[in-house]
């Protein structure tokens, strides 16, 4: 059985590390924002390349709590994509702002910068730059755009821990950037956890306050905050998997290397990645026209690729109707039917790799 994902494969890889960070944190009697939490925000704003780092409780509220220190409400806009997952735009509501998605490039399936100017209104706040399955949005048209019109760049990073753009990490462009390190994420925890990043203090200190109660000093709260903590063990295992985070990165690297030099068939288009983008391959996504049969073909294999994602977020029933859309999402409603996920996790061995290249290679359709 090849699955697409195996984060327990990880955490035996490194389990003697994990175990004993694991331990000193439940002899510590520290168990919530201590000392591991307040190391692991320095030391990934460091990797990323930004000025502060502050932990919460997992991605989506990363973003949401992003966007409501950057004073983003009721009535407000923000663009986004609906080809992304739909923790995305579920943040945009929870802070009563109106999500607005444009499509996607047919080739790197990021957001097409194209069709922002003419879903601008002055309602607009900010856009949602998301790097998907590894690789960057076009931040150079975006981060124009947005400098043009004086909104927020805000990076979702939750599938690009590592990634760079002109040779800089991803997380350290926008005005904001938000990671999730759900189980299966680049970096990802055993169990919820993510991190805000931004080199604006005194935005770094609203979401600090945020995540606790609108709290500066304990019990007092000046903003209106909630909980959304990351905890000390989680913080700990992060730590740890920080420090092997560009080792596992490679290992992905090298695995999409074999999988764009053996996967050559004509039913099937391999991934494209910009130029100026470093991916990280958190997913090695194909297309294929005859998707569904290529599933199939490879579950008579024993082989169990993913599918990110089914459904874009505008046309899932909780959403349908109600979020605006740009005049055409074709790309990204065709994406749903054609993407298919192949096994992709660092400590997927060389043979299981020519095993899934190798039926990839056979379908005939
Ligand atoms: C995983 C993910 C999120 C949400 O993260 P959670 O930790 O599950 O809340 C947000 N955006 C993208 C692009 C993701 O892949």
């Amino acid at each position: 059985m090849i699955p697409c994902a195996n984060p327990l494969s990880q955490y035996l890889s490194h389990k003697a590390e994990i175990d004993s960070a694991v331990m000193q944190v439940l002899l510590s009697n520290k168990y919530i924002l201590g000392p591991e939490v307040a190391a692991f925000e320095n030391e990934f704003a460091a990797y990323i390349g930004a000025g502060h780092g502050i932990g919460v409780a997992n991605g989506t509220d990363a973003l949401e709590i992003a966007m409501r220190a950057l004073e983003i409400g009721p009535g407000d806009e923000v663009i986004t994509v609906a080809h992304t997952a739909v923790a995305t735009v579920a943040a945009i509501e929870a802070t009563g702002a109106t999500p607005v998605l444009v499509d996607v490039d047919p080739f790197t399936y990021t957001l097409n910068a194209q069709q922002l100017p003419q879903m601008l209104t002055t309602r607009t706040k900010a856009v949602i730059a998301v790097h998907i399955y590894g690789q960057a949005a076009d931040l150079d048209e975006i981060g124009a755009f947005c400098s043009n019109y004086g909104l927020a760049l805000i990076e979702d990073v939750s599938q690009a821990h590592g990634a760079t753009w002109n040779g800089r990490r991803l997380g350290s462009f926008g005005t904001i950037s938000c990671f999730s390190c759900y189980p299966t994420k680049n970096l990802g925890a055993i169990g919820d956890g993510g991190i805000v990043c931004t080199s604006d203090k005194p935005l770094a200190n609203k979401v600090r306050m945020l995540r606790e109660y609108g709290w500066k000093q304990r019990y007092i709260s000046e903003l209106q905050g909630r909980n959304s903590r990351l905890d000390e063990i989680q913080a700990a295992i992060l730590r740890m998997k920080l420090r092997h985070l560009d080792a596992s990165n490679a290992k992905r690297r090298a695995i999409a290397a074999r999988y764009d030099a053996l996967i050559d068939n004509p039913l099937i288009e391999r991934p494209a990645i910009r130029a100026q983008c470093d991916s990280v391959y958190h997913l090695y996504v194909v297309r294929s026209q005859q998707r569904d049969a290529l599933m199939r073909h490879l579950n008579e294999h024993d082989i169990h690729p993913g599918i990110h994602y089914p459904v874009p977020v505008h046309l899932q029933n909780a959403y349908l109707r109600r979020v605006r859309t740009a005049p055409s999402m074709a790309v990204t409603e065709a994406l749903s039917a054609q993407v298919l996920s192949l096994p992709m996790f660092p400590e997927l061995s060389g043979d299981e790799v020519e095993t899934v290249a190798r039926a990839v290679l056979a379908f005939r359709g």
